[in-house]
């Protein structure tokens, strides 16, 4: 089976260099496997996601001198995650919810990677339909049907599914058919990918998308999260704090493939750091 990876930015900003970094590192795992590397805009992100973004990040790889595939756009692809959440309603392992952030904050008596781990207040409750609400996983019910699961990542090895980790996660928003975890979870599979590529900010999120591989019947890829490049103050790389997007390198006359061979090869920019594992 050949490899598949995949660099799926999301167009609510520009890329910056941790972008670039993780974008050659699933180009160069595909290909040196004698694999495929496709681009996949993730642009469900209703109010926050800018149309024009897609061409500009078209652009950057272009300029890394990348070569990939593109596959549709997750704004194509809406009627499959309904399809795909109204099975899991039908099944019982959705919920909805009313809570809103702050009274999540409120009631939450843990927190997990993202923040305050849902405490389950709308589980089991009669909401009134006619509310704003959201769909959440009922994490416990999907694993007491499935059964414990492991999913291997390449790097850090075989793991065992934890996806309490993040909780009842949010499957369906109020305006958009689908949150990140279920969109790219049944992208990944519809678009076969073999080795889903991204940094380990994502790690905690593959919980989640392996218990949703097996209530959905998908096949389960390989995982590879890579490191993350750090700023100066040792944060993660983003455009709200100042990191400079590969447009503005680009603009500034930088070399594109110079600068994706220096990240092939751990020579960073000034300024920039590769997290520890
Ligand atoms: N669209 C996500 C982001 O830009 C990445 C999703 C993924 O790689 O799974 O953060």
């Amino acid at each position: 089976m050949n490899t598949v990876t995949r660099f799926a930015p999301s167009p609510n900003g520009m890329l910056h260099l941790g972008h670039a970094f993780s974008a050659v590192v699933a180009h160069d795992l595909a290909k040196q496997r004698d694999g495929r590397f496709l681009l996949r805009v993730e642009d469900i992100d209703g109010a926050r996601s800018r149309a024009d973004l897609a061409d500009a990040f078209r652009d950057d790889l272009a300029w890394l001198g990348l070569e990939w595939e593109e596959v549709p756009a997750q704004s194509t692809r809406l009627a499959s995650y309904a399809e795909a959440a109204g099975r899991l309603r039908a099944e019982g392992l959705l919920y909805p919810c009313v809570c809103t952030r702050a009274g999540i904050k409120a009631a939450a008596r843990a927190t997990g990677p993202e923040g305050p781990l849902y405490p389950g207040t709308c589980k089991g409750r009669e909401i009134d339909p006619s509310q704003p609400h959201v769909w959440r996983l009922d994490i416990a019910e999907a694993l007491r049907r499935t059964g414990p699961l492991v999913w291997t990542d390449e790097i850090a090895g075989e793991q065992r599914a934890r996806p309490e980790l993040l909780g009842d996660v949010v499957l369906v928003r109020k305006d958009d058919p689908a949150s990140y975890h279920l969109a790219a979870t049944l992208d990944d599979a519809a678009d076969g990918v073999t080795l889903v590529t991204r940094g380990m900010d994502l790690f905690a999120a593959s919980h989640i998308h392996r218990l949703l591989q097996a209530v959905l019947g998908l096949p389960v890829p390989v995982w590879h999260h890579h490191r993350l490049l750090l700023d100066a103050d040792g944060r993660k790389l983003a455009k709200r704090r100042g990191s400079q997007s590969l447009a503005d390198l680009r603009a500034a006359g930088m070399d594109g493939a110079e600068l994706a061979r220096d990240l092939r090869s751990g020579r960073l920019p000034i300024g920039i750091s590769l997290a520890k594992g």
